[in-house]
């Protein structure tokens, strides 16, 4: 009844992209064999670094954040080498998973659904690896199932202080162009990422970015076919090595334009932009948490993400309110993921192209389908947010 005029997309990706990217794209294909496609090919990869924070090296799959999982893995590992994941959600699992299926041996350390990682059992777990057989410690910056955002400065402070030589390797899918990431400065020797979230464009890009000494992992590594070789990619002689094949021409320009973006903003603006808007969600759950079943997941706000927020209610009242806030009011909210029974989770997604009116307007919508549901709830949740807005602009 009231859905009618533009659709949101509140999920934690894909998100939405902007016109400006789309734009970009809507064009007939460009010759793949010279010209300008090669040029603004060139110019995306120290652009791509910059947002990751590395002067080190970035390689570009046509594939998902799945691919580039499978590539981030298959370029440092040699079959049975062990790696071990530290699960904060659904996402860490995940990669695990995908490490399983090449043929390593994973060990997981799960922290569970509703923490961060423990850095003091990663410590008594390296210390006792004294012949470190660990390769590699995988961990999930954000893990966009639960929400939590994970320490990974720490988590390097705490891999030098046990000696351990492993290689640290992050997934930012969710969290790149969002949350604060610097990939050099807190020491990640090995990042994946994927076009659809922070980054902008439509899903069809998956990111591989890594360091030296990653490079040099890479020598024993026999899992990485030709196609997922990272070194090519890289370090391309011709144009067709950058994709191991004809180019993802369209996303590229999309790349192009959101990368264009993510500069003329600046990085931190991007970031202080997500502070500010997750800031807002926050605030209004603070208010709907005062009375009723609804409280976020991840309860220490120095542990949430800035890209997407979990939360709960009771059994089949997220079902409700997502399929209301869809259907009456045009906003699509996301489903709970890895969580029992689902039908009570349910996730905002704040990440990439959002401004305040995307998330006042999400927020407003989940408190009019609370009340329209009879779901209990505090007051003043939107106002609140509100608050943090103006607060944030004066
Ligand atoms: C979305 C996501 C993935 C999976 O990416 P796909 O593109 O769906 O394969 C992995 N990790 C995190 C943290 C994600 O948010």
């Amino acid at each position: 009844m009231l859905a009618n005029g533009t659709r949101y997309l509140a999920i934690p990706g894909p998100s939405v992209s902007p016109d400006r990217v789309l734009n970009a794209m809507h064009r007939t294909a460009p010759n793949i064999y010279a010209g300008a496609l090669h040029e603004m090919t060139e110019s995306l990869i120290p652009d791509l670094c910059a947002v990751a924070r590395t002067r080190g090296h970035a390689a570009i799959y046509i594939g998902n954040g799945h691919a580039a999982w499978e590539a981030a893995l298959a370029n440092v590992a040699a079959r049975g080498d062990r790696m071990l994941v530290l699960a904060t959600g659904r996402f860490g699992h995940g990669w695990a998973e995908v490490g399983r299926r090449l043929g390593l041996e994973i060990e997981v350390m799960d922290f569970g659904q509703t923490a961060d990682i423990g850095m003091e059992r990663v410590a008594e777990r390296l210390a006792v690896d004294r012949g470190h057989e660990i390769r590699a410690v995988l961990a999930v910056h954000v893990d966009t199932s639960s929400s939590v955002r994970n320490d990974i400065a720490g988590l390097r402070a705490t891999m030098d202080a046990s000696g351990h030589p492993a290689l640290l390797m992050a997934d930012c899918i969710a969290s790149l162009g969002c949350d604060r990431f610097e990939m050099d400065a807190w020491g990640v020797d090995v990042m994946v990422a994927a076009s659809q979230k922070g980054l902008m464009v439509p899903p069809g890009l998956g990111f591989v970015f890594f360091n030296d000494k990653a490079d040099r992992a890479r020598e024993r590594a026999d899992l990485a076919s030709g196609y997922w070789d990272w070194r090519p990619r890289a370090n391309p002689e011709e144009y067709y090595q950058y994709f191991g094949g004809t180019a993802p021409t369209h996303h590229l320009y999309g790349l192009r334009a959101a990368l264009d973006m993510i500069h003329e903003e600046g990085i931190e603006a991007v970031w202080k932009r997500h502070e500010v808007l997750a800031g807002a969600v926050w605030a209004a759950a603070d208010a709907w948490e005062t009375e009723g079943p609804l409280r976020l997941n991840i309860a220490d706000p120095g542990k949430r993400s800035c890209a997407v927020t979990a939360a709960g209610l009771d059994a089949g009242q997220a079902d409700a309110l997502r399929d209301w806030c869809e259907r009456v009011a045009g906003v699509t909210l996301g489903v709970g993921l890895g969580r029992e029974p689902a039908s009570a989770w349910f996730r905002i997604g704040h990440m990439g192209h959002v401004n305040a009116h995307m998330v006042l307007g999400t927020l407003a919508v989940i408190e009019a389908g609370l009340l329209a549901l009879g779901i209990p709830h505090g007051t003043g949740g939107t106002a609140a947010a509100a608050r943090i807005v103006a607060m944030a602009a004066r």
